[in-house]
């Protein structure tokens, strides 16, 4: 799920190891940059380095860079031209700048425009970051993997289960700065949710851009999500973002067996004009998408669905955004992403087309469509039975990804029956049973 563009720094929830060092890890973006960050902080645990979020005291920043829309990657620019000073203040300190908005400028010119910089690796190759760390530090003594939980409750932990994506949306980067699709194999899958439900997560998100494209040989998507909900200890499974070009027959039959399997999808549409549709190449039309919503929903009728829709895509007429706003009551979305379109490549006719003032009307016509639907789909929860995965005594998640409060009775780790007594704009409100 793409998220606005912000940057989160590395709190200190993974439990700090005594060390005089100390690094501040910068991420923007999406699900999988946060992740590739866990991976980047548990490779300076693994040298000693503490993690903290006060840049002024770090002896080694990364800044991991986004670059899905012009927005995203200008804030990381700023970012990185924010820590010349840092860096004078400390010459020897040492800068890695990494991620998509790297991998789309590359070294080269992040070097020329930013000569403070020490290392540069891209998203293409993000898991040879331990190469540029001994470039910088030197090997590491210590070779345990440490897991850094960095962005979500101590409870969750996310599994990235390929990387890359082999579809050609007319509009996105990401193929280009992150490759085609790879999968990870389904015992280096187990074996990292293993390790992480060992260290604590109760709840595992696994990660890819097209995550239900994943295959394993003979393994099908939903065979490998039987072999995680399996594994001893695992509370709660959630996937993102799922494409709905590759759900298969044996998924449905799966999420209306197992409990333990989210009642919760984020299934990105982007239009609800097929002519739209078409222009960005997403694979199905309107009809195609609801129609997989009723399937899905056939199989569990209180599933909560998200969405993300860009407005404004070239050439998007009133006609084709009208189709966006009746689609957002159609599919009765908990919650929706939207965006302004951004031109990612030069291509004259991905230009933008659509006018500022026309794309920001569209944009907060959407919202407020989105706003009240949702107010319509939480308070349909009122006077139901809510198993929420709680975070501290107050505070948990429902099944249905609705941030959910109580007065008192929440364990922190345990799933327990609430029952929804209210809804206050995005949260639910009740009392434990
Ligand atoms: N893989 C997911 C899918 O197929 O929908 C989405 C990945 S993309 C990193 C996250 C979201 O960013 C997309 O769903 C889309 O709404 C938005 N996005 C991608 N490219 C964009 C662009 N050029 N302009 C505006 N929004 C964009
Ligand atoms: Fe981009 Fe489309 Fe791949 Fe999603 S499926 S990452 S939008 S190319």
């Amino acid at each position: 799920m793409q998220k606005p563009e912000n940057s989160k720094s590395a709190d200190l929830g993974g439990g700090a190891a005594p060390s005089s060092k100390r690094v501040c890890i910068l991420t923007f973006g999406c699900q999988m940059n946060e992740a590739d960050s866990e991976n980047i902080a548990a490779a300076f645990r693994r040298r000693g380095y503490e993690l903290i979020d006060d840049l002024k005291k770090a002896d080694a920043v990364v800044v991991n860079t986004c670059t899905v829309r012009q927005r995203a990657e200008d804030k990381a620019i700023s970012q990185i031209g924010r820590l010349r000073k840092w860096k004078l203040a400390r010459p020897e300190g040492k800068l890695f700048v990494v991620g998509c908005a790297a991998q789309k400028l590359g070294s080269k010119e992040i070097k020329n425009r930013f000569p403070f910089v020490d290392e540069v690796v891209g998203a293409k190759a993000i898991e040879q970051f331990e190469d540029s760390l001994i470039a910088q530090l030197g090997p590491s003594p210590d070779t345990e993997t440490i897991h850094q939980n960095l962005f979500r409750s101590p409870q969750t932990a996310y599994v990235t289960i390929m990387r890359g994506c082999s579809l050609k949306c007319s509009y996105c980067i990401v193929p280009a700065v992150r490759g085609p699709a790879v999968f990870l194999s389904a015992d280096a899958i187990l074996q990292d949710a293993a390790a992480k439900i060992k260290s604590g997560a109760k709840e595992i998100v696994l990660l890819g851009q097209t995550v239900n494209a994943w295959r394993g040989g003979r393994t099908t998507f939903s065979e490998l999500l039987k072999k995680v909900l399996d594994l001893p200890g695992l509370e709660r499974l959630r996937f993102m973002s799922p494409h709905p070009l590759y759900f298969e027959n044996d998924f449905t039959a799966l999420l209306a067996r197992e409990n333990k399997l989210a009642r919760y999808m984020h299934l990105p549409v982007q239009s609800g004009s097929d002519r739209i549709l078409k222009l960005m190449r997403r694979g199905y039309t309107r009809g195609e998408y609801l129609a997989l919503l009723a399937r899905l929903r056939a199989a569990v009728p209180d599933l909560a669905v998200s969405t993300d829709f860009i407005v404004g895509y070239p050439g998007e007429t009133e006609a084709d955004f009208i189709d966006t706003l009746s689609l957002i009551k159609e599919g009765r979305f908990s919650l929706a992403y939207c965006f302004k379109y951004s031109p990612r490549t030069e291509k004259p006719e991905m230009a933008a087309t659509i006018s500022g003032p026309v794309m920001q009307a569209r944009l907060e016509k959407v919202l407020a469509a989105v706003k009240t639907n949702s107010r319509v789909i939480l308070n349909e929860r009122i006077g139901k039975i809510e198993e929420v995965l709680f975070e501290t005594e107050n505070y948990g998640r429902a099944s249905g990804n609705f941030a959910c409060r109580v007065k008192a009775g929440g364990t922190p780790g345990r799933l327990l029956n609430v029952l929804v007594a209210g809804a206050d704009k995005n949260t639910l409100n009740g009392k434990v049973l």
